[in-house]
């Protein structure tokens, strides 16, 4: 087992909330498998509520995570099932940095997204070391966790290109919650009424508080982004949208640059 300061120090890079490493192991010369334990012992019961720590079983399995230096980051993950002691139900735990059933992070799905955004599939794959049907994978998730999960509310939305991806399923546009720094949906055309469709699924109350749109250089939308979002200013600005996705992934490496004491 791996001194306690060293562990400390992993934890401190890896960086997730109530998360500690407890084990490592360099299983390549370029892949590390990071063991990691939740620090809360405590879970809500998705049936009648109540929280329980009652462990039925263990649960490990390996989750890919974004990159640490030159290494690819595999974490090792407990995902306790639990048996609640009211209603007598087992249930799985929730982790805030991976989805059921994902075998990648909620961040590095960011991570990809973003590379999408800025390059096209077949280097964001490359990067990260997935094939183009993993990085679609990551994004039809993407799609439906979006549908389930629509906005309350946005200020600042922000509209982009994706390159499209060769076979399968496209997808031609990204919105953006700019000030929530989240992608809010994934479209399959980029076309004026699959636009206004979406739009017009927000319902008035959230269109009537946008107050900026930030979209590439698609003059022809400027005109429906006016007429459906009467109070919205439109920025015809690319890297504003990217600026705030990257904000997001620059907070882990502020805290490394904090650990090392620069
Ligand atoms: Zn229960």
């Amino acid at each position: 087992m791996p001194s306690n300061p060293l562990l400390h120090f992993i934890t401190k890079l890896i960086n997730i909330e109530d998360i500690k490493v407890v084990n490592y192991d360099f299983i390549t010369d370029d892949e590390i498998v990071i063991e990691i334990q939740n620090q809360s012992k405590v879970s809500q019961c998705p049936h009648c509520g109540k929280t329980t720590n009652k462990t039925h079983q263990n649960h490990w399995y390996m989750v890919r995570d974004i990159p640490m230096s030159d290494y690819q980051v595999i974490l090792k993950v407990n995902r306790r099932q639990l048996k609640c002691t009211e209603c007598q139900k087992v249930f799985s735990e929730k982790l805030s940095f991976v989805k059921t059933r994902r075998t990648y992070t909620k961040r590095l799905a960011m991570k990809v997204i973003k590379e999408v955004l800025e390059t096209d599939v077949e280097s964001a794959a490359r990067r990260n070391r997935m094939t183009p049907s993993e990085i679609e994978t990551i994004l039809k998730e993407l799609e439906s966790d979006l549908l389930k999960e629509k906005p309350r509310q946005i200020k600042k939305l922000g509209i982009d290109e994706i390159t499209q991806l060769k076979g399968g399923k496209n997808y031609a546009a990204i919105l953006v919650d700019l000030e929530a720094r989240r992608p809010i949906a994934l479209l399959e055309k980029r076309n004026k009424a699959v636009i206004a469709e979406y739009l017009s699924s927000l319902g008035s109350e959230i269109l009537n508080q946008i107050e900026e749109v930030s979209i590439d250089l698609w003059i022809p939308y400027k005109s429906l982004i006016q007429e459906m979002l009467p109070n919205a200013q439109v920025v015809a600005d690319r890297f504003h949208v990217m600026k705030h996705i990257n904000q997001e992934l620059d907070e882990r490496r502020k805290v490394r640059i904090q650990v090392l004491g620069y």
